[in-house]
């Protein structure tokens, strides 16, 4: 039987993008649907601008601390309209050549939303295509919990749009994107609360890692209100009244909610198709990324393994790989390090220490508390967090854990021993690089 194309992948965020090109460079005839814009969360509402967001609110801080270091900075001003334009005009000039590399790999790019039909065919805003395989890549999407007035908060989608910055907002949530935008508005000058029902942000982190990161956001100015519910939104004449479940209420001028994502696979055809789908929507994949239907393939955020850009581009290749080069892959999601964007930033591999006492190892922990060297002349309280944990039995690093300026950095680098199986031995071996933060990793002498 003949097809339309080898293969039709369905969004080109991250994951779909690296399965089309790699597959096209395979020999496929491929084709991708966007109905949004090529590139994805990650490049267009996501990691990319938020990290941008990210470097603009540091500045504030910056120009406090130069003064120890002899600089006067004059006046400053920050402008929201100048972030935001720039801001759009570097995800245009991503969002460009995102299409023209899927151009010259030979993918062809249809603008529409496309959903499934059967096995082999998708709807393209109600045009049948044919393919050999389907790809199914669309991500997921802020979820919103449905609670009086939710209609009147933004979520990241909007965050990254809004015409003005608020006087003050509330960021509701404890994860990645709670964490990180309540640092960038707090950065910006708002005056910022985190509203986090559980009892410490960042469930599943290292407890160490949790409460060290809430004491620095305490300190830099955020407010953190955990054990803390919204039940109502009202809309006032000047932003919000928003009223908490336990009664209390407080006014705020923009509520931004941050409660996860749930995944995109609604009104897309997978009953039609026969896809199998969990408790929250997410495509059921096996380890190659295959869904129970034989033809149809699931990568991403859609498929709930590890909601990260990496990992998408990891199964949009393995994808490839397996499927159109004969060379069977499957992503080993065991071990990923991870940073958050927090002020000051986290990286982390690896189990947490509660984590591995619940997996009954027998482990030591190696952790410093420490002032860095730029802090001594900055004026700055911030401290940084450095945590080994090494299991006693095999001297294997199964933890390592930063909360601290770069350690985004630093994870990516630590990441790589981690993922080869250093041992403490072998982080000891290792020359410290003077004067760095990161020497501390490779310094430890007494575990705790
Ligand atoms: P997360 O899953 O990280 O966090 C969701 C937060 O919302 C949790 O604190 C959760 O609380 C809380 N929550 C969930 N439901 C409700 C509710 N009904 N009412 C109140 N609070 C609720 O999701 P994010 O939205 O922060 O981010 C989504 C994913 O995107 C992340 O998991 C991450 O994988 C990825 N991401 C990665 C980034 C990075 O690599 N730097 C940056 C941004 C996002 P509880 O803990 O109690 O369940």
């Amino acid at each position: 039987m003949s097809y339309d194309y080898d293969l039709f992948v369905i969004g080109a965020g991250s994951g779909g993008v690296r399965a089309a090109r790699m597959s096209a460079s395979y020999g496929a005839k491929v084709a991708i649907a966007e109905e949004y814009r090529v590139g994805g969360t990650c490049v267009i509402r996501g990691c990319v601008p938020k990290k941008l967001f990210v470097y603009a609110s540091h500045f504030a801080e910056e120009f406090e601390q130069a003064a120890g270091f002899g600089w006067q900075v004059g006046a400053s001003h920050f402008d929201w309209p100048t972030l935001i334009a720039n801001k759009d005009a570097e995800i245009d000039r991503l969002n460009g050549i995102y299409i023209r590399n899927l151009e010259a790999s030979g993918v062809e790019i249809l603008n529409g939303r496309a959903v499934l039909k059967d096995p082999h065919t998708v709807l393209l805003d109600g045009r049948e295509i044919s393919a050999k395989y389907i790809l199914v890549a669309v991500g997921a999407t802020p979820f919103m919990p449905q609670i009086d007035g939710i209609e009147h908060a933004i979520s990241s989608n909007e965050a990254f749009h809004i015409e003005a910055l608020p006087r003050d907002i509330m960021v509701v949530g404890g994860g990645y994107i709670a964490v990180e935008f309540a640092g960038i508005f707090n950065g910006l000058g708002v005056n910022t609360t985190l509203v986090y029902r559980g009892e410490e942000i960042l469930r599943g982190f290292d407890n160490e890692v949790r409460t060290h990161l809430h004491a620095e956001m305490l300190k830099k100015g955020v407010h953190i209100k955990t054990e803390s519910d919204i039940g109502a939104i009202t809309p006032q004449a000047d932003g919000y009244q928003v009223t908490f479940t336990d009664g209390a209420q407080q006014t705020t001028g923009l509520v931004m909610y941050a409660t996860g994502r749930v995944p995109k696979t609604q009104e897309l055809g997978l009953a039609a198709a026969g896809v199998e789908t969990g408790q929250r929507g997410e495509i059921l994949v096996d380890a190659r990324s295959k869904t129970n239907i034989d033809s149809i393939y699931a990568v991403g955020d859609v498929t709930e393994r590890a909601q990260l850009t990496p990992v998408a581009i990891r199964e949009g290749a393995a994808f490839a790989e397996t499927v159109f080069n004969n060379n069977p892959q499957q992503v080993d999601h065991s071990l990923i390090p991870t940073a958050v964007f927090s002020q000051p930033p986290i990286g982390t591999i690896g189990m947490g220490e509660e984590e591995a006492q619940a997996a009954g190892l027998d482990f030591d922990v190696y952790a410093t508390n420490f002032r860095a060297m730029k802090n001594t002349l900055s004026g700055s309280e911030e401290k940084t967090l450095m945590k080994l944990l090494v299991e006693k039995a095999s001297d294997k690093i199964i933890g390592l854990h930063i909360v601290g300026p770069d350690s985004g950095e630093m994870i990516q680098a630590f990441g790589v021993a981690v993922t080869m199986g250093a041992t403490k031995a072998q982080f000891d071996a290792t020359i410290a690089v003077h004067p760095t933060a990161a020497e501390e990793l490779v310094t430890f002498k007494q575990p705790r």
